[in-house]
Protein backbone atom coordinates (compact mmCIF):
# COMPACT_ATOMS: atom_id res chain seq x y z
CA UNK A 1 0.00 0.00 0.00
CA UNK A 2 1.36 3.43 -1.51
CA UNK A 3 2.08 6.06 1.84
CA UNK A 4 -0.13 8.79 1.58
CA UNK A 5 1.41 11.83 0.41
CA UNK A 6 2.02 13.83 3.55
CA UNK A 7 4.36 11.13 4.29
CA UNK A 8 6.57 11.93 1.95
CA UNK A 9 5.87 15.89 2.66
CA UNK A 10 6.89 15.35 6.23
CA UNK A 11 9.78 12.79 5.81
CA UNK A 12 11.07 15.41 3.69
CA UNK A 13 10.88 18.14 5.91
CA UNK A 14 12.45 16.52 8.54
CA UNK A 15 15.37 16.05 6.29
CA UNK A 16 15.93 19.30 5.05
CA UNK A 17 16.01 21.28 7.92
CA UNK A 18 18.84 19.90 9.87
CA UNK A 19 18.33 23.03 12.71
CA UNK A 20 15.59 21.48 14.26
CA UNK A 21 17.26 18.51 15.03
CA UNK A 22 20.31 17.40 17.09
CA UNK A 23 22.61 14.53 16.76
CA UNK A 24 24.32 13.29 19.42
CA UNK A 25 27.78 10.93 18.90
CA UNK A 26 29.77 9.11 21.74
CA UNK A 27 32.42 7.07 22.47
CA UNK A 28 33.63 5.04 24.64
CA UNK A 29 36.95 4.08 26.93
CA UNK A 30 38.52 2.19 29.67
CA UNK A 31 40.92 2.01 32.28
CA UNK A 32 42.17 -0.06 35.79
CA UNK A 33 42.74 2.43 38.34
CA UNK A 34 42.88 2.38 42.41
CA UNK A 35 41.13 4.69 44.91
CA UNK A 36 40.30 4.79 47.95
CA UNK A 37 37.82 7.32 49.86
CA UNK A 38 39.33 7.92 53.20
CA UNK A 39 36.09 9.72 54.83
CA UNK A 40 33.93 7.38 53.92
CA UNK A 41 31.97 5.07 56.70
CA UNK A 42 32.34 1.96 54.63
CA UNK A 43 34.34 -0.67 52.45
CA UNK A 44 35.27 2.57 50.34
CA UNK A 45 37.62 3.67 52.67
CA UNK A 46 39.97 1.08 51.83
CA UNK A 47 42.82 0.65 49.21
CA UNK A 48 40.69 -1.04 45.85
CA UNK A 49 40.51 -0.27 41.89
CA UNK A 50 37.77 -0.70 39.44
CA UNK A 51 37.57 -1.12 35.82
CA UNK A 52 36.13 2.35 34.97
CA UNK A 53 34.32 3.32 31.64
CA UNK A 54 33.70 6.41 30.60
CA UNK A 55 31.02 7.16 27.80
CA UNK A 56 32.32 10.72 26.31
CA UNK A 57 29.14 12.32 24.30
CA UNK A 58 28.85 15.08 22.05
CA UNK A 59 25.75 16.74 20.94
CA UNK A 60 25.75 19.41 17.54
CA UNK A 61 24.49 19.93 14.27
CA UNK A 62 26.66 17.58 11.48
CA UNK A 63 29.03 19.31 9.21
CA UNK A 64 28.76 19.00 5.30
CA UNK A 65 30.65 15.62 5.81
CA UNK A 66 27.84 14.54 7.81
CA UNK A 67 29.66 14.36 11.23
CA UNK A 68 29.46 16.72 14.55
CA UNK A 69 33.10 15.60 15.09
CA UNK A 70 34.95 12.34 13.44
CA UNK A 71 35.80 9.99 16.09
CA UNK A 72 39.19 9.49 15.15
CA UNK A 73 39.29 12.84 16.81
CA UNK A 74 37.15 12.27 20.20
CA UNK A 75 40.06 9.55 20.34
CA UNK A 76 42.96 12.23 20.02
CA UNK A 77 41.29 13.87 22.45
CA UNK A 78 40.13 11.76 24.87
CA UNK A 79 42.60 9.25 25.09
CA UNK A 80 45.69 11.12 26.81
CA UNK A 81 43.37 11.57 29.86
CA UNK A 82 42.46 8.36 29.97
CA UNK A 83 46.24 7.03 29.62
CA UNK A 84 46.73 9.50 32.47
CA UNK A 85 44.86 8.03 35.00
CA UNK A 86 45.37 4.45 34.06
CA UNK A 87 46.55 2.01 36.49
CA UNK A 88 47.23 5.17 38.61
CA UNK A 89 46.26 5.48 42.29
CA UNK A 90 43.97 8.17 42.31
CA UNK A 91 44.17 10.45 45.46
CA UNK A 92 42.70 12.40 47.13
CA UNK A 93 44.37 15.84 48.07
CA UNK A 94 42.78 15.78 51.75
CA UNK A 95 44.28 12.09 52.22
CA UNK A 96 47.13 12.78 54.00
CA UNK A 97 47.99 8.67 54.74
CA UNK A 98 48.30 7.84 51.41
CA UNK A 99 50.45 11.27 50.16
CA UNK A 100 52.52 10.01 52.80
CA UNK A 101 52.95 6.42 51.95
CA UNK A 102 53.28 7.88 47.87
CA UNK A 103 56.28 10.55 49.07
CA UNK A 104 58.34 7.05 49.97
CA UNK A 105 56.80 4.73 47.43
CA UNK A 106 57.19 6.81 44.39
CA UNK A 107 54.17 4.90 41.71
CA UNK A 108 52.13 6.20 39.11
CA UNK A 109 49.69 8.98 41.28
CA UNK A 110 47.12 11.40 40.14
CA UNK A 111 45.66 13.85 42.28
CA UNK A 112 42.48 15.10 42.71
CA UNK A 113 41.46 18.47 44.95
CA UNK A 114 38.19 16.52 45.67
CA UNK A 115 36.85 12.51 46.70
CA UNK A 116 37.78 10.26 43.73
CA UNK A 117 33.72 9.61 43.43
CA UNK A 118 32.63 8.62 40.23
CA UNK A 119 30.61 11.74 40.76
CA UNK A 120 34.21 13.93 40.43
CA UNK A 121 35.88 11.77 38.25
CA UNK A 122 33.12 12.45 35.77
CA UNK A 123 34.04 16.41 36.15
CA UNK A 124 37.87 15.98 36.35
CA UNK A 125 37.18 14.10 32.78
CA UNK A 126 34.60 16.86 31.44
CA UNK A 127 36.74 19.62 32.57
CA UNK A 128 39.72 18.47 30.94
CA UNK A 129 37.67 17.25 27.38
CA UNK A 130 36.08 20.62 27.15
CA UNK A 131 39.54 22.26 27.29
CA UNK A 132 40.71 20.19 24.52
CA UNK A 133 37.83 20.34 21.82
CA UNK A 134 39.32 21.98 18.85
CA UNK A 135 38.66 26.00 18.24
CA UNK A 136 36.26 25.17 15.40
CA UNK A 137 34.17 22.66 16.90
CA UNK A 138 30.37 22.75 16.06
CA UNK A 139 29.62 21.05 19.41
CA UNK A 140 27.08 22.39 21.64
CA UNK A 141 26.52 19.66 24.35
CA UNK A 142 28.89 17.62 26.31
CA UNK A 143 28.25 14.98 28.71
CA UNK A 144 30.41 12.44 30.52
CA UNK A 145 29.33 9.21 32.21
CA UNK A 146 32.02 7.26 34.24
CA UNK A 147 30.50 3.92 35.43
CA UNK A 148 32.69 2.70 38.74
CA UNK A 149 30.98 -1.06 37.83
CA UNK A 150 28.80 -2.38 35.52
CA UNK A 151 26.07 -1.78 37.32
CA UNK A 152 26.49 1.94 38.86
CA UNK A 153 27.78 5.18 36.96
CA UNK A 154 27.32 9.11 37.56
CA UNK A 155 27.07 11.94 34.21
CA UNK A 156 27.81 15.04 34.43
CA UNK A 157 27.13 17.70 31.59
CA UNK A 158 27.96 20.98 29.97
CA UNK A 159 26.34 23.32 27.34
CA UNK A 160 28.98 25.25 25.05
CA UNK A 161 28.90 28.19 24.30
CA UNK A 162 29.78 27.76 20.56
CA UNK A 163 30.53 30.47 18.42
CA UNK A 164 29.44 29.96 15.16
CA UNK A 165 33.06 30.47 12.47
ZN1 LIG B 1 35.79 2.49 44.68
Amino acid sequence: MACPWWYHQRYRSLVRSPVSRSTIIAKEFRWEMGHRLPNHAGLCRNIHGHSYEAHVKLEGVPDASGMVMDYFDVKTMVQPLIDELDHCFLCDTTDVVMQAFFADNPMKVVVIDAPSTAENIAAWLLERIANRLPTNHAVTRLWVRVYETEKTYAEVSMTLNHVAS
